[in-house]
């Protein structure tokens, strides 16, 4: 159920934001950049909106157009959750769309973003956000990738890389039909990445925490850690 609160007022994804914070810190959200639409990452939207109903200014949500799309289709439908771009009313709503172009730096608040895209059963989008002097990278869901690296090799004074690992390596078939990393793979995306910076793993499925804990630790490699809950950083 990923997601980041990036500063107090953007959140990266939207997987628990309603159950990780209290109603006060909800309501100082002002935008959610998704990475891709899939419900671990999407699924307290529709309750976050609910809780922001009739605030003055809407939500924002930002990415790339078919993320927006896929919401738009199948969750504000008005079958499976209010078109909150119309409550309450069009004039004033709730939530705002805002389509965001690929590889093209953005502005979100005080946060420069990059979206890239990755490698995943749907469209899906790692980001790099950085402030002056200093950045980080998400890579989002994705399988072995390539143009998150590319871009990471360019950025001066990158601070630390969130990768995914979502399997343990028993599970490798799951982890290929599904377009997410195991453990093993993990190697090779670590030798694309920018040398030297740490790198938190995140997205872990809870049945295979256990597992992925033994074989990462196996791998030797001091750079990767296990990203936990409710952890926080500055950079
Ligand atoms: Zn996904
Ligand atoms: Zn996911």
């Amino acid at each position: 159920m990923t997601c980041f609160l990036l500063d107090g007022e953007t959140a990266l994804d939207a997987g628990s934001l309603t159950d990780a914070l209290p109603l006060a810190a909800q309501r100082r959200i002002r935008r959610v950049v998704l990475t891709h639409a899939h419900l671990d990452h999407a699924a307290s939207l529709p309750f976050l909106l609910e809780n922001l109903y009739g605030r003055s200014a809407p939500l924002e949500v930002l990415a790339p157009v078919p993320v927006l799309s896929a919401l738009k289709r199948h969750i504000f439908n008005d079958a499976v959750w209010p078109d909150f771009t119309r409550l309450p009313s069009r004039a004033k709503p709730t939530l705002a769309y805002r389509p965001i172009p690929a590889g093209r730096p953005f502005r979100a608040g005080g946060l420069t973003l990059v979206a890239l895209p990755v490698d995943h059963l749907v469209p899906a989008f790692g980001y790099c956000i950085s402030k002056p002097g200093r950045a980080v990278l998400f890579s989002g869901d994705t399988k072995p990738t390539a143009k998150l690296w590319e871009h990471a090799r360019r950025v001066r004074d990158l601070r630390a890389i969130f990768l995914e690992v979502s399997f343990s390596d028993s599970q490798a078939a799951v982890a290929r039909a599904s377009c997410h990393l195991t453990p093993r793979l993990l190697p090779g995306e670590l030798a694309k990445a920018p040398a030297g910076v740490p790198v938190y793993l995140y997205h872990m499925k809870p049945p295979a925490l256990p597992r992925i804990r033994r074989e990462v630790a196996a791998l030797e490699e001091p750079r990767l850690r296990l990203l936990e809950s409710e952890r926080s950083f500055r950079f």
